[in-house]
């Protein structure tokens, strides 16, 4: 048994008697169980309740046990001296507030059984995936979806705050800003962090200053990449190195180590040098990619912005110099999604919250809403349990479910956890 729980048993009032008696025998009537004070003081402000004959308005202390006042030192805060009722699970001893008896309700009594069964259900040291698996059905109502809208709100203002971070040490430069982060995830798991060196390793005006000629932007990524440092009799490379040499010398560049990028374990269509070259492809078509996200209004106009493919060179290669098939190095549908949800998307939101342009904040989480679900373990977890997921918001909203509320056991706090507790499980999502 802990505080919280008798907290939350107050706050949603799950009592199984309302036939409140104080433990000196006086009847309780609750106008108000007040407002919940996160903050240091009394656990809930502003309660309305009739002690015997008597109307009080104050706050509430919640407690395990009555003897945990002075374990937690009330009697030295004058916070506490305007609490009007004690609510404790065990009443154990009295306590006194400015001379005075303070009234006790002993909530033993007022809470059954299976509430107490299906708490420590939940809290059980469970290493399942979902601690509530066993005892809850889920069902897709109007509450859950207002859940996830807000799971999805909390993950996305994540992002923003990431980017808004990025704002700051770019002197607000919201293209430079957008370029960083579509690097990163063309990079994706195996490579981002490589490609967000590569991207943080030249100016973004350096950048534009290449964005006529796609041979030179191709040439100022892989010779930062440190892809050039090497010679190959190769047409291509020859040519890739005789311009980086030149972009090199007038913009005074060092290139990353090119270690950092992995081939292994990933697969061909996903090697960094496919992936630059496309990337390069993306500027050449869109140098002032920011300025058009946030002017177009739905996700098909954005995919078309990122119908590109890698130079030709490419089709015959993944790596230089080593020869394969013919094959088109556009990028896929699914790729692109991705680049939505994790770049454009957070950047878009956070450049419209920054000028609270509420109406394409709304067209933004639309954006998810187009988006298909994603597929990795987790979700095919949530998927197991009967969770039937159609778009990215929905994903999304689960990942940070299970990252921030099942894995630090904060089932209090989520809405499921609230069903279990309150036993509206014969229902079946839909
Ligand atoms: S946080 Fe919610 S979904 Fe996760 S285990 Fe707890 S009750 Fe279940």
């Amino acid at each position: 048994m802990n505080e919280e729980f008798i907290v939350y048993v107050w706050r949603y009032k799950l009592f199984s008697d309302f036939n409140f008696i104080t433990t000196n025998s006086l009847e309780i009537d609750i106008f108000s169980f007040g407002d919940r004070n996160y903050d240091s003081g009394p656990d809930f402000f502003n309660a309305k309740i009739r002690i015997g004959r008597q109307l009080w308005a104050g706050n509430v202390e919640i407690h395990i046990n009555s003897s945990d006042w002075y374990k937690h030192k009330h009697q030295n805060d004058n916070a506490y001296n305007n609490v009007i009722l004690h609510v404790v699970y065990n009443h154990d001893m009295e306590v006194e507030v400015k001379g005075n008896i303070l009234p006790v309700l002993e909530l033993k009594n007022y809470i059954s059984e299976e509430l107490i069964e299906n708490y420590f259900a939940l809290s059980s040291p469970d290493k399942s995936f979902l601690f509530c698996s066993k005892t809850y059905n889920f069902k897709a109502d109007f509450e859950y979806n207002n859940w996830i809208d807000g799971l999805f709100v909390q993950r996305l203002e994540r992002k923003v705050a990431s980017v808004n971070n990025q704002l700051e040490f770019s002197t607000y430069h919201w293209e430079q800003v957008l370029f960083r982060s579509i690097s990163r995830s063309f990079g994706l798991k195996l490579n981002g962090e490589a490609f967000a060196h590569l991207s943080a390793s030249f100016n973004f005006i350096t950048l534009q200053k290449q964005c006529s000629d796609r041979i030179n932007l191709e040439a100022l990524f892989f010779g930062q990449a440190g892809f050039l440092e090497i010679e190959y009799d190769d047409d291509y490379h020859i040519k890739l190195r005789e311009e980086y040499s030149f972009i090199k010398q007038k913009f005074s560049l060092n290139s990353i180590n090119n270690s950092q990028f992995k081939f292994f374990r990933t697969r061909p269509s996903n090697f960094p040098t496919i992936r630059i070259s496309q990337l390069a492809g993306l500027y050449y078509k869109q140098p002032k990619l920011f300025s058009k996200i946030i002017e177009l209004r739905n996700v098909g106009d954005i995919k078309d912005l990122f119908k590109i493919r890698a130079s030709k060179y490419w089709n015959t290669h993944y790596t230089f110099r080593k020869e394969t098939k013919s094959i088109e190095r556009k990028l896929t549908d699914k790729f692109i999604e991705l680049i939505i949800l994790n770049s454009i998307i957070p950047v878009r939101f956070a450049y419209f919250k920054s000028i609270n342009n509420q109406s394409k904040l709304e067209e933004t989480i639309e954006f998810a809403e187009s988006l298909k679900r994603e597929k990795n373990s987790v979700i095919s977890e949530f998927m197991k349990f009967g969770w039937k997921l159609t778009s990215a918001k929905e994903s999304q909203a689960l990942l940070e479910l299970k990252n921030y509320y099942c894995d630090n056991k904060q089932c209090l706090r989520c809405l499921i956890g609230k069903r279990v507790l309150e036993r509206n499980s014969n229902e079946s999502i839909s």
